[in-house]
């Protein structure tokens, strides 16, 4: 397992916000204590060219001014631009590892699959996945890209961006109601699966079973995941039911469908976060014991 990591992610905060240093600074030391053969790299800094193929360059530059905050859940913390394009390179990263035949993922924030072509919102600033996807497809070799995002909030950033691009797939599964409000349908390259509040973990798996099964059918050379933790069910800023063995789970079918896969952290604020990192990298790498801890 290759992982992306920048420890400057952790240099940026703001007071009782659960996006918080500590959900990357509490999983470095557990991931490299129990696999010490793993590998870990400096991601590269996105390039305006890369930033510019997912975002306007309004947007950027309302992002690199970071003048006011872009809303309550997005303040413009000082030097975001940089810590926004270092997330998003490492997407650029897992991608370009995924298609060397690396099994790889970024452990970074930001996350980003919230932020839209005009708009930072919901803790994201660039969209990591979006912009990943569509450097695969600039590099040539990669003929289509499918984005499976299991994090507990709609992806609705990286949704836009995508939507009818013929070469990508994208597939969200997340609680509704809850933020961003959207991901009620599915049209086109686009396949949202809702799950109500409360939903039993099994009614759950089945949905996230299915959109990973509806990608399949893309036949996608590429497989990026939106590896968001936050539908844990003590997770705080959601109402969902999986436990660790279920993002456990959801790496054993990684594993399984043998595509080229890469996966980027989006969200997950529970104090469990590096149990349920390490129980999906060790389900994905084939490392799991028997029952995860979490
Ligand atoms: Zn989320």
């Amino acid at each position: 397992m290759l992982v992306f990591h920048d420890p400057r992610c952790a240099e940026y905060s703001r007071p009782a916000h659960p996006e918080r240093p500590q959900r990357i600074t509490a999983t470095v030391p557990i991931l490299k204590k129990r696999h010490p053969d793993w590998t870990w790299r400096m991601p590269l800094e996105a390039s305006p060219e890369m930033l510019l193929r997912a975002h306007s360059a309004e947007h950027l530059a309302r992002v690199q001014a970071a003048a006011d905050d872009f809303d309550a859940d997005s303040p413009a913390h000082p030097g975001v631009f940089g810590h926004g394009a270092r997330a998003a390179g490492a997407a650029v990263d897992v991608a370009r590892a995924a298609i060397a035949g690396e099994l790889s993922f970024s452990l970074m924030r930001p996350p980003g699959h919230h932020a839209r072509r005009e708009k930072a919102m919901g803790f994201c600033y660039f969209s990591n996945v979006a912009i990943a996807a569509l450097d695969a497809l600039a590099q040539g070799g990669t003929g289509r890209v499918a984005i499976w995002d299991f994090d507990a909030h709609h992806g609705n950033g990286t949704e836009e961006i995508v939507a009818n691009h013929p070469q990508i797939a994208f597939a969200s599964i997340h609680q509704m109601p809850a933020y961003p409000g959207t991901g009620a349908r599915s049209s086109g390259n686009i396949s949202n699966y809702p799950v109500a509040p409360m939903t039993p973990r099994a009614a759950h798996m089945d949905e996230m079973q299915r959109a990973l099964d509806k990608l399949l059918t893309f036949k996608p050379d590429l497989l990026l995941v939106s590896a968001g933790f936050d539908a844990y069910h003590r997770d705080p800023i959601t109402q969902l039911m999986l436990e660790g063995e279920d993002f456990q789970k959801c790496g054993e079918w990684l594993r399984e469908i043998n595509i080229r896969a890469g996966a980027v952290l989006e969200g997950g604020y529970s104090d469990a976060l590096p149990e349920l990192i390490d129980a999906f990298l060790s389900g994905w790498s084939g490392e799991a014991k028997c029952s995860a801890h979490a």
